[in-house]
């Protein structure tokens, strides 16, 4: 099952989606990279930012930038010493004219002066041609379009996001009893509870090659070559963890370089505060589970992601392991994942280690433990 695209602005609709099934529906159909803003390049030539900010066929007359002392940039206009004042020997901070997007300059110590813009302009001013606009001086003005839409677009599905998430926390809402009873694996032993061994069995064929140890332990001349082994392999070690990667590896790799990744079956969605916000107290992290859980749920059921596994770190956070979706819905969760609580920086990033169950938290003492699993995946290990 895949959610219907939405259509917006046909009419009146038989069926009216309420914000909120539109929010489900558009956040997996829609694909956003978020792209940097536009950084002025100090390397960028002064012929470049001329032609750049001040385009003669759009305007008939521009100020040489090259010919200005001082010049800043302040967002999207320029300031420099006006060399009026200067003529004058004045405006010693040199910061007095300021030139904007549109070509128009005023001078802050005699605005709206006309004679000391006519000097300014004598000075500086370059009189204008009605000459053809250089192509790549258009598409430089249709790529910058571009890339404000795109950002327009990321920025509204966040607002989107935040607008909704309160409704969807509620509505989603998924009782710790609920999350226990709709798991594949009854998590009622230690084996499905705590055990990584079992753990690994149940997310990984068999054949694969899974990485698991400390953080630090990968690459360094081939040191830790012995961290990767095939999930038989692992069901016969004593200490297996504290980490592990949700990626399958090339046999025989000695480093989690993201380039020795065979496949990524696995996104590990990390919920560790809303907005970035850690949550501290006893009650705020409470409040943070139970949001977590709704959201979690809320991505299987309502965006039909296809859930592995649950995860309680110990600490604060919970990791739901999904199926990896396609690259464009993981790309517009990237837009939003903040605002869910989801640390985006595990996101796109299999060879990033997260935690397996079983193991003692350093600052809580807890342990970590699954609160959801699918069916294993792999043989089960004879030993078991
Ligand atoms: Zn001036």
């Amino acid at each position: 099952m895949s959610p219907s695209p939405v259509v917006c602005g046909s009419g009146i609709s038989p069926n009216p989606l309420s914000h909120e099934e539109l929010l489900l529906q558009a956040v997996p159909s829609v694909s956003l990279v978020p792209s940097q803003p536009f950084r002025w390049d100090k390397r960028d030539s002064w012929d470049a930012l001329n032609k750049n900010i001040l385009t003669p066929a759009v305007r008939e007359s521009y100020l040489d930038l090259s010919l200005l002392e001082h010049v800043r940039r302040r967002g999207d206009d320029v300031i420099s010493a006006c060399p009026a004042c200067r003529e004058a020997e004045k405006d010693s901070d040199r910061d007095n004219l300021r030139v904007f997007a549109s070509g128009a300059f005023n001078c802050i110590a005699h605005p709206k002066d006309r004679e000391h813009n006519r000097r300014i302009f004598e000075l500086v001013g370059v009189r204008g041609e009605k000459i053809q606009e250089p192509i790549e001086n258009r598409n430089w003005r249709e790529r910058r379009a571009r890339e404000r839409q795109k950002e327009r677009d990321v920025e509204s599905l966040q607002e989107t996001a935040k607008r909704h998430r309160a409704k969807i926390i509620s509505r989603w809402e998924w009782d710790r009893a609920d999350v226990w009873e709709s798991s594949p694996q009854r998590i009622d032993c230690d084996l499905v509870e705590f055990d990584p061994r079992w753990f690994i069995a149940s997310l990984f064929p068999v054949n694969a090659t899974v990485w698991a140890g400390e953080v630090h332990e990968s690459g360094q001349q081939g040191l830790y070559g012995s961290r990767w082994k095939s999930v038989p392999e692992w069901q016969n070690e004593q200490q297996v963890g504290p980490m592990i990667t949700p990626a399958i590896w090339k046999t025989g790799t000695l480093s989690r370089a993201a380039g020795n990744i065979v496949a990524s079956p696995y996104v590990v969605l990390d919920f560790d505060g809303l907005d970035g916000r850690k949550p501290k107290t006893a009650d705020e992290i409470e409040a943070h589970l139970r949001a977590s859980l709704a959201l979690i749920r809320w991505i299987r059921e309502g965006l039909h992601w296809e859930l592995a596994t649950i995860l309680f770190t110990g600490s604060v956070s919970l990791h739901a392991w999904f199926h990896s979706p396609p690259p464009d819905v993981l790309e517009s969760l990237k837009a939003t994942a903040t605002t869910l609580g989801v640390d985006a920086g595990l996101i796109g990033h299999p060879e990033h280690p997260c935690r397996l169950p079983g193991h003692r938290h350093v600052k809580t003492g807890k342990l970590s433990r699954v609160l959801w699993l699918q069916s294993p995946i792999s043989h089960q290990p004879q030993h078991l």
